[in-house]
């Protein structure tokens, strides 16, 4: 398993509790995209026109992160936490409101079914967000998980597995007869098969030039602050002046705002990004007037051209799963369903 992000941990978990010996390489595990990331499972909130396949896709993910929450516990003895609140998407001026609007459209078009709800009537979903907003719309089934106990709890399960992790950047990979092999600065080792699961970043030589696929990165930027705790609320969703904005707010007061997107791969804080970032959440959100801002977090998002994911199979033996663009946690568990169906065919 070259690249140890969310689908590389899950997909190498998923791998090694079917008995397969597992050597997963990454120079700094956890610290790509799935460190910026909100963790939201949020199919119906990601509703966007032409990502239909995407969103059946997505539909499967909760029902598959709670497998993968079970599993966790008989392996650490500690389960995934998984929040089930849905979302408020709301529109913080008239043009957003008709942002709003035209989102209802698609949603229900691909079968989704948003709920319209008034201030008057749902005052606590409305906990915290700014007085102007007076409806919004409740999608149902949307839930989030925390990456950083994602990473953690899959961390100590592939540890517990035998799972080898080996902290070096993979060179070159490449295949012969029945065997992949793969090199680092170090050395080199082989096994029966081989995922590359590098997120946005270039594939190593000697499987980069065969590819079909091409991923290009979209840098995001989460904020993360502390002093409000809408936990127990829907996450927030809004659209401020045409751009979205996301609130997700843990048991606590530890919110996490997003995100910036930007067709750029330096991960640098851009204060015009920031300022926008945080001039949308105060908008939408007052009470965070008086919140500390904690950290900002910036990933890369694989995207690929469709903005689709894919599972490429390279030279029999290796496959490239990548794509995932702004939904690969919550895709994370399926991906991992494909390395092993893909590991398992070979046999
Ligand atoms: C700001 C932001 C917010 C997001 N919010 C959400 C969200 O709420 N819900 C959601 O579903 N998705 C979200 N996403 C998207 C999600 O984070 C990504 O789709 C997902 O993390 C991709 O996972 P990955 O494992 O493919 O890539 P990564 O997490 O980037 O991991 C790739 C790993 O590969 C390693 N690597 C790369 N090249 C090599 C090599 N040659 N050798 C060894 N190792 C290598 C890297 O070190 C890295 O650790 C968000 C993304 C961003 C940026």
């Amino acid at each position: 398993m070259v690249g140890s992000g969310v689908i590389g941990m899950t997909s190498a978990f998923r791998l090694a509790r079917a008995g397969w010996r597992v050597t997963l390489f990454d120079p700094s595990p956890g610290t790509g995209a799935t460190w910026a990331a909100a963790g939201m499972i949020a199919p119906s909130a990601e509703i966007s026109p032409g990502e239909e396949e995407n969103y059946r896709l997505q539909l499967g993910a909760l029902a598959a992160w709670r497998k993968i929450s079970s599993d966790l516990y008989d392996v650490t003895g500690t389960p995934l936490d998984l929040y089930e609140t849905g979302t408020l998407l709301v529109g913080y001026d008239p043009s957003d409101r008709r942002l709003i609007g035209q989102f209802e459209v698609v949603a229900r078009s691909y079968g989704a079914a948003p709920r319209r709800v008034a201030r008057e009537e749902c005052e606590e979903m409305f906990d915290g967000v700014s007085a102007g907003i007076r409806e919004g719309l409740y999608l149902a089934g949307d839930a989030w998980v925390d990456p950083d106990q994602v990473v953690a709890l899959l961390t100590r399960a592939n540890e517990l597995h035998g799972v080898n992790v080996v902290r070096r950047q993979v060179l070159t990979a490449s295949a012969q007869d029945d065997r992949v092999e793969v090199t680092t600065a170090e050395g080199s080792w082989q096994g029966d098969a081989g995922i590359l699961a590098t997120g946005a970043r270039a594939l190593p030589r000697g499987v980069a030039e065969k590819v079909a696929n091409v991923v290009r990165p979209v840098r995001g930027m989460t904020v993360r602050v502390q002093g409000l705790d809408r936990s127990t609320r829907p996450m927030l969703r809004a659209y401020v002046r045409g751009r979205a904005f996301y609130m997700v707010s843990r048991p606590g007061g530890y919110c996490v705002l997003g995100a910036s997107s930007e067709e750029r791969q330096d991960l640098l804080v851009e204060m015009g990004e920031l300022q926008r970032l945080l001039r949308d959440a105060l908008d939408v959100v007052p009470s965070l007037e008086s919140a500390a801002i904690v950290e900002t977090r910036l990933g890369l998002r694989p995207a690929s051209k469709d903005l689709a994911p894919f599972f490429e199979t390279i030279d029999g033996r290796w496959a490239w799963s990548s794509g995932h663009y702004r939904h690969g946690v919550t895709l994370a568990p399926l991906a991992a369903n494909e390395a092993l169906n893909f590991v398992q065919s070979l046999q």
